[in-house]
């Protein structure tokens, strides 16, 4: 009986951004499960079916746990309330703080984890109707090191290949990702390429699963990335092994990158973070010697306060190498949300830049925008995440409105951050659960989670996709956009969108990169890579093969500097801590957390620790202990394990108790505004 009325919807999967299609099972408002599309309609699993999370991982789209009714805060407390009182004081509480202070008095996070379409209605109704220059998202706290880097070099600030090629390129170099954790699909098919011979070399401080299955894993110590990845170009310019029609031909600038690689001596690589230089000899060897090769990283190197440097670095190899612009190669940043790509950069929601990256000072750019939405966006750079949460504690920031994000667990030092959060005069936060930030909040906001909505994603590859919706929105919870639709007619403009499909109409029109998306080419012809710049544009697998994204098509080496960590261990806090995920869950865990069958594999936070420094502090397997920096302390399980090295510890990301981010730092990269995540110094204790 149960499997009358079932409704089966395509859709592209909620939690990571490599972008698996499945299909969705779903009756009225509830999830029964997935099952995998075939490869023609999946080109990012092509049929390795999904991962754990992917298949088994959506307990939280029926979880009783799920907003059903907006709240507000009276006498402190947050009551139910109707759609009509929350809306009605958010649109008061806005007002009096634009009339007060001005629209830059007011901050706005988007979501990477919502549509595109969402994002971008996210960052029109900060500039259009709040008229606020103040737009963000976490993607600043994952990969704006590596959007620093990339435009400075190559142009896009993106993933320059596909999946496809990295699934079958001759030679990887992957550092700073665990790729089994935290890209599982993508993990698989790169074992896979591996078992039929291709090289893989791993760079990492800890010895993560897919090190078990690289021809070569050389530990590096967390913070000195620079000097490895310098290391390696200058040992293959030094011994010719460079590409050097390429060079000529495809960049500028490599005297002065030869000039800046100079030091970076095998000897004084070893000396700087401990690498053999018989190890840095063969990388490089392999590195240089392969037809095709990926440079594969993720937060392990974006994550420092030089994590623009990293990418820096990893861009010039890339281009010594001649590694870009042609199938199975290239540089691979694998982006961590489902549509951080999308909602989180070519959407618009960040302070520098309008949809498709346009410079939100560039005056021809402000005269289209102003021509489709009768209104000027503010033509100054705006905050970042962490500058708002500076400013709010200057009293400079007043109002917040927070769309599926929760920076009071996923902020660095998130005591500072929670103090912030409460110095505000208004806080809005529109998610599908009572996370730890809608604990601040003035009025919080019930929205709908992936299988409940229809619209596009875009995945690490620049792959836009459908998203379909699948199951009814729980109670009075309602769409995203359908929120900031009602919230813009309220506070005085006149949206009228029927579906996401027109919101999509817009950003063609706004959007060169995106000029020939819409849905119903998505429909038809499955996902596009941007660019894509018009209805016959069939959309780019790679970038760069006919130049590189600038006037004179060339790309640009840009030395990196050697910077060292903020904080070094002291006798004080003797051990250096580094971050990190697992399989099982994802990001704060708001909603892995809430799946048993996930629970019941991880269930708690943890720390690493090798066998040798768990000896000297007396500390054995499943103790529980006392982790401290300088900034706060937490308990957690203690895991005896070779996987981090002496002196080393390892924490995961994902748990409100044991929070990882009560010890770390508020130090960033100056260039991106990325916090250094993956370098703090801290002690270990028996609790
Ligand atoms: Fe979803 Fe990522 Fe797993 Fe694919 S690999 S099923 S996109 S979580």
């Amino acid at each position: 009986h149960r499997l009358e009325n079932i409704d089966v919807t395509e859709t592209t999967c909620g939690y990571c951004s490599v972008g698996c299609r499945f299909e969705v099972y779903g009756k009225d408002d509830e999830f029964l499960g997935v099952r995998p599309t075939d490869a023609e309609h999946a080109p990012a699993n092509d049929g390795f079916s999904t991962c754990v999370k992917g298949k088994f991982g959506y307990d939280f789209v029926n979880s009783e746990d799920r907003l059903e009714t907006p709240l507000i805060r009276e006498n402190g407390q947050l009551r139910e309330a109707s759609w009509e009182e929350a809306l009605e004081r958010v649109v008061e509480e806005l007002s009096a703080i634009i009339d007060e202070d001005g629209p830059d008095a007011l901050s706005c996070f988007a979501s990477s984890k919502c549509t595109n379409e969402e994002d971008y209605l996210m960052q029109k109704f900060a500039r259009q109707v709040l008229g606020t220059k103040n737009i963000d998202n976490c993607a600043r706290l994952c990969h704006s090191s590596t959007v620093a880097a990339l435009k400075q070099t190559v142009g896009y600030g993106a993933m320059t290949n596909r999946i496809e090629d990295v699934a079958n390129t001759d030679c990887y170099l992957i550092t700073g990702s665990n790729t089994t954790g935290s890209h599982p699909v993508l993990a698989t098919r790169i074992k896979q390429n591996v078992r039929d011979g291709a090289d893989l070399i791993v760079f990492d401080p800890r010895k993560i699963d897919i090190a078990e299955h690289a021809d070569q894993y050389t530990r590096v110590e967390p913070g000195y990335d620079v000097a490895w990845i310098n290391g390696l170009t200058r040992y293959i310019v030094w011994n010719d092994l460079h590409d050097e029609a390429f060079i000529e031909e495809h960049t500028k600038h490599f005297d002065e990158l030869q000039e800046k690689l100079e030091p970076f001596t095998p000897e004084e690589v070893e000396r700087l973070c401990g690498v053999p230089p018989a190890e840095l000899a063969s990388a490089a060897e392999t590195i240089a010697a392969a037809d095709t090769c990926v440079f594969g990283w993720a937060m392990g190197m974006t994550q420092h306060s030089h994590g623009t440097q990293n990418v820096l670095a990893l861009a010039n190899l890339a281009l010594v190498t001649g590694q870009l612009g042609k199938p199975n190669a290239g540089l691979s940043p694998f982006r961590g949300h489902n549509n951080v790509q999308g909602g989180g950069g070519d959407m618009g929601t960040l302070p520098n830049t309008l949809p498709g990256y346009q410079p939100v000072d560039d005056p021809d750019v402000l005269d289209a925008f102003e021509e489709v939405w009768d209104e000027r966006p503010p033509a100054e750079v705006g905050l970042t995440v962490p500058e708002s949460f500076t400013e709010a504690h200057e009293g400079n920031v007043r109002g917040m409105y927070v769309m599926g994000e929760n920076p009071a667990l996923s902020e660095p030092d998130i005591g500072h951050a929670e103090e912030a959060l409460e110095k505000l005069d208004f806080l809005v936060v529109q998610d599908i659960f009572r996370t730890e930030t809608a604990e601040y909040a003035d009025v919080v906001l019930p929205a709908a989670s992936f299988a409940e909505k229809d619209g596009t994603f875009t995945n690490t590859e620049r792959r836009v996709q459908l998203v379909g919706k699948a199951v009814d929105t729980p109670g009075a919870a309602r769409q995203d956009w359908r929120i900031l639709q009602d919230l813009a007619n309220r506070l005085g403009y006149d949206w009228s969108y029927d579906s996401p499909a027109e919101v999509m109409d817009e950003i063609a029109d706004l959007t060169p990169i995106y000029g020939g998306i819409s849905h119903g080419r998505l429909e038809n012809e499955g996902g596009l890579q941007w660019p894509c710049r018009d209805a016959d544009d069939p959309g780019t697998p790679y970038l760069y093969e006919d130049g590189f994204n600038f006037a004179d098509d060339k790309a640009r080496f840009v030395p990196a500097d050697l910077g060292e960590p903020n904080e070094l261990p002291d006798e004080e806090y003797p051990l250096t801590m580094t971050t990190g995920r697992v399989l099982y869950h994802f990001h704060t865990g708001t909603l892995s957390r809430r799946v048993e069958g996930i629970m019941s594999h991880v269930g708690e936070s943890f720390v690493e620790i090798h066998p040798e420094t768990a000896e000297q502090l007396e500390i054995a397997d499943g103790d529980s202990v006392t982790v401290e920096s300088r900034r706060g302390s937490t308990v957690v399980r203690a895991q005896v394990t070779d996987r981090p090295d002496r002196g080393v510890v390892f924490m995961p990301m994902h748990f409100a108790e044991g929070a990882v981010n009560e010890l770390t730092q508020e130090a960033f990269d100056p260039i991106s505004g990325i916090p250094e995540y993956k370098v703090s110094s801290v002690r270990v204790s028996r609790s």
